[in-house]
């Protein structure tokens, strides 16, 4: 598999490079991204013959067909990053909640929410790579909850590798917060910002566009690199569990071999459904991928409508953060992949300098052919967790926003999957609300859920409220550049 750039080739980057050099050096020419220059095909005979496979079998077997730059040996170790889940032969347990529709829980990791599904096999190559290549690689994140705490933890003690994680102070929930500022590893560097995630962010973005810093990480040869979904590294093993999901309704006799189903991804950077889309593309059968947003609801107008309007909004803060976003980074790789180099670089300059774009009605149509969007408010989520307590399942905020896309299927024969992103124990006082009582610490509402459904929460996250805490600086954002500075 080579890759090439979304937004075509300014000839001092190659034309196309292998999976570690996308990996390593995420940013391709004119801010573009780097996208595979083919899929491989994978046929009945590929689907029926992983039926009884276990998902490391399955995810080696798409590895191998995608043919990357990485030794066979090390993508075994990789994946075998699937033993630190709760069930290391099935990572992804599947749940039925309705006649025909199933959960697909994709929070059984070390940090419990779905960012782990690609951080731990992810983190071990590129930690492979950086011993290799005897090259140092910073690593710098901005964190909204989920990402911090799960690029922290594969990257722990990882030679040749420094984390910088910066997450906005106040504006994490409890349990996201401690699992950042206990991890304890001298390769780790984590700070609270003054300031909401959107200030973080942007003070990131300026750091790393900075003379002063760049410099610096020159004269000490260190290189930067991207542990966000921009980067194919994540992808790439964010396209395998969409191929599990539809194996495993074959293996459950709940469909047939070529029988279309809808998968529903709560989305926000668009990671998840962009391997649902290349999961399709490669031939796994199915209908249409359901995007589900919350209240930023920008990717359902531009689903529905073909409008990507970034000049008639501000970012509303919901009760599923993780979904928070306004600029989706893997829409480009979308719009690649239908319309071609020249009009993604069109649409993405539009929208730097416009603030927005309109898709032709073609254009529109053509991306309707794969994708459907809605979006739920924070009321209609609280009612769907409520809904499904009664009925003796509990899920988060971010997987609540799925159900509308589902329940507007009633009339189709055909089979669902919803992507469940987040353990309730990442979002419990939301979760203690929907089954009836507000709590403002994580810790109190945690346990009148354990009280209320009976549920226990994972080791991981019970040790978190008495572990040391090890990261305790909280800076102002005009400060980043110097505290980063300090830890080079
Ligand atoms: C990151 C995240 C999402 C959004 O996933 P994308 O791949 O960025 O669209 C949804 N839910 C949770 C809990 C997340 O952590």
């Amino acid at each position: 598999m080579q890759f090439i750039e979304t937004r075509g080739n300014d000839t001092l980057k190659p034309a196309s490079v292998p999976f570690s050099k996308a990996i390593l050096s995420p940013s391709a020419s004119f801010g573009g991204l780097y996208v595979p220059e083919s899929l491989p095909k994978l046929d009945d005979t590929f689907l029926l013959d992983h039926i009884d496979s276990s998902y490391r079998d399955l995810a080696f077997d798409f590895l191998k067909l995608c043919d990357i730059d990485i030794p066979d040996d090390i993508i075994s170790e990789a994946l075998k990053r699937y033993e630190r889940f709760d069930d290391s032969k099935n990572p992804v347990p599947m749940h039925k909640i309705e006649d025909d529709c199933y959960v697909s829980e994709l929070y059984h990791g070390p940090t419990r929410a779905f960012k782990d599904m690609a951080l731990q096999p992810f983190g071990y190559i590129l930690s492979y790579l950086a011993k290799k290549h005897d090259q140092k690689y910073l690593i710098m994140a901005a964190t909204s909850g989920d990402t911090g705490p799960a690029t922290l933890e594969t990257f722990k003690d990882a030679t040749n590798i420094t984390v910088g994680c910066l997450y906005p102070d106040g504006g994490t929930s409890d349990v996201q917060r401690l699992q950042m500022v206990t991890e304890n590893a001298k390769n780790l560097h984590v700070f609270g910002v003054q300031g909401d995630f959107d200030d973080t962010q942007n003070a990131l973005k300026a750091l790393l566009a900075s003379d002063e810093f760049n410099e610096a990480i020159a004269t000490k040869d260190i290189k930067l690199s991207a542990a966000n979904s921009v980067n194919f590294g994540r992808i790439i093993f964010q396209i395998i569990y969409h191929i599990y999901s539809y194996i495993k309704l074959l293996k459950n006799k709940e469909i047939k071999l070529g029988e279309k189903i809808y998968l529903v991804v709560p989305s926000g950077n668009f990671g998840n459904a962009l391997g649902a889309y290349y999961a399709k593309k490669m031939g796994v059968y199915i209908e249409k991928i359901l995007i589900a947003s919350n209240q930023n609801n920008i990717l359902t107008d531009w689903i529905n409508k073909g409008e990507y309007d970034l000049t008639s909004r501000d970012l509303v803060q919901t009760i599923s953060p993780a979904m928070d976003i306004l600029k989706s980074s893997n829409v480009e790789r979308i719009l690649y992949d239908k319309f071609g180099s020249l009009r993604t670089k069109e649409l993405m300059d539009d929208l730097a300098q416009k603030g927005g774009y309109a898709l032709t009605n073609d254009e529109l149509a053509t991306l309707r052919e794969d994708f459907d969007a809605s979006y739920s408010t924070d009321e209609e989520c609280i009612a769907v967790m409520a809904k499904y307590a009664k009925k003796g399942y509990i899920m988060d905020p971010h997987t609540a926003t799925c159900v509308k896309s589902y329940e507007a299927l009633k009339d189709e024969k055909a089979f669902a999957v919803i992507y469940s992103t987040a353990e309730w124990t990442k979002f419990s006082p939301v979760v203690a609300q929907a089954l009836g009582k507000k709590f403002k610490k994580d810790l109190e509402a945690i346990d009148f859920i354990k009280e209320k459904t009976g549920l226990i929460p994972n080791e991981t996250i019970n040790s978190l409220f008495n572990k040391q805490i090890i990261h305790n600086k909280i800076i102002q954002k005009e400060n980043i550049k110097k505290e980063m500075l300090s830890i080079l």
